[in-house]
């Protein structure tokens, strides 16, 4: 479906649950955050209707997010659920890889397509400290596992922050050349618990140029669904390297999606706190058409493009809308 703006939106990104097992210090505070109770959060079979009368709409590819999506029981089955869908052509998940070890292979089998593995730190002790409780071995057996499945192409989610793990762009760099996997640098925005600290964003054009000093990046225009990453390989590397810059430079003109959060609001923007229930009709009855007309009224509500320079005034934490 076409927007207002001539974008054509056909992705739609579901937080399946709010609940987390880690404590990302950009994320989420460390008490947490004030939990939606299990009425308020959509039921899978919700998920699944809500996901039906979307892709009567134009939207064919769905990502699972949350707060952790493989903390949400029967995620397996939610995923078989929606790779049926006729209209559904993907269905792929962005999650901490904590629990990728053991659910990975049957994710696969259930028919998702694909991962992102977010993961700002290559060392032990910093990864403890950013997620306030992970274990970065658990990690790398969730990424191991992924690959051997064939969730590929494996991507990696690096949200860069000066003077935390800005030092490691260039072991990260080197990961993408010596393992398959995708490597993508995204700039901390100022959303939720790091509102108060928006300062501490690298802009991408000097992640890039610190990269380049090293490697020659070649531009790579067909790594499937690229979304708002420009990507490179470098020569002979197996996996890539992406640039995702929300900061320093839009690429909101681009933008292909709606955001549904784990309580059943459409959100047409990341950053704008304009969200349209669709919970509350679903549960009053609402046919499939009616659900599909709440769907075009949220992507005829997609702004131009976002203002996060403006500042974060809403309650919402990245946990509870998805990233
Ligand atoms: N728990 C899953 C995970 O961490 O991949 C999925 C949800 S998490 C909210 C989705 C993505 O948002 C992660 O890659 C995370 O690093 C990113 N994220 C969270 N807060 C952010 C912020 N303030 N700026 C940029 N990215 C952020
Ligand atoms: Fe949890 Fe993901 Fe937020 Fe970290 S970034 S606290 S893993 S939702």
């Amino acid at each position: 479906m076409e927007d207002n703006f001539c974008r054509q939106i056909n992705y739609l990104r579901i937080a399946i649950t709010d609940r987390c097992n880690l404590r990302c210090r950009y994320c989420m505070p460390a008490t947490g955050v004030p939990l939606k109770s299990h009425e308020d959060i959509l039921r899978l079979e919700e998920i699944v209707t809500l996901a039906r009368a979307a892709g009567s709409t134009g939207i064919n590819r769905i990502r699972l997010t949350g707060g952790e999506p493989l903390v949400r029981k029967n995620v397996v089955t939610l995923v078989r659920e929606l790779a049926k869908l006729p209209a559904i052509k993907e269905v792929s998940l962005t999650t901490n890889g904590i629990f990728l070890g053991s659910l990975a292979g049957a994710l696969k089998e259930a028919g998702l397509s694909r991962v992102n593995i977010s993961l700002d730190t290559l060392k032990k002790e910093r990864y403890r400290y950013i997620t306030r409780r992970g274990n970065l071995n658990s990690v790398w057996q969730g990424i191991r596992v992924a690959l051997a499945a064939g969730l590929t192409p494996v991507k990696i989610n690096v949200v860069v922050t000066r003077g935390f793990n800005d030092d490691e762009i260039l072991d990260f760099a080197r990961l993408a050349i010596e393992e398959p996997l995708h490597i993508r640098f995204i700039e901390l925005m100022p959303i939720g618990a790091a509102a108060a600290s928006a300062g501490g964003y690298v802009p991408m054009d000097e992640i890039k140029s610190r990269v380049e000093r090293v490697y020659h990046l070649e531009p790579l225009a067909d790594l499937a669904t690229n979304g708002p990453a420009v990507n490179f390989k470098v020569a002979g590397g197996q996996g890539s390297i992406g640039f995702i810059s929300a900061m320093s430079s839009h690429f909101c003109h681009r933008c292909n999606r709606l955001r549904l959060t784990a309580d059943g609001k459409l959100r047409p923007c990341l950053y704008w706190d304009g969200e349209i229930d669709v919970k509350g009709p679903l549960r009053a009855g609402a046919s499939e058409a009616e659900l599909a007309a709440i769907f075009a009224r949220a992507v005829s509500l997609k702004p131009a493009e976002h203002h996060m320079e403006t500042g974060w005034r809403q309650t919402r934490v990245m946990s509870q809308i998805g990233g």
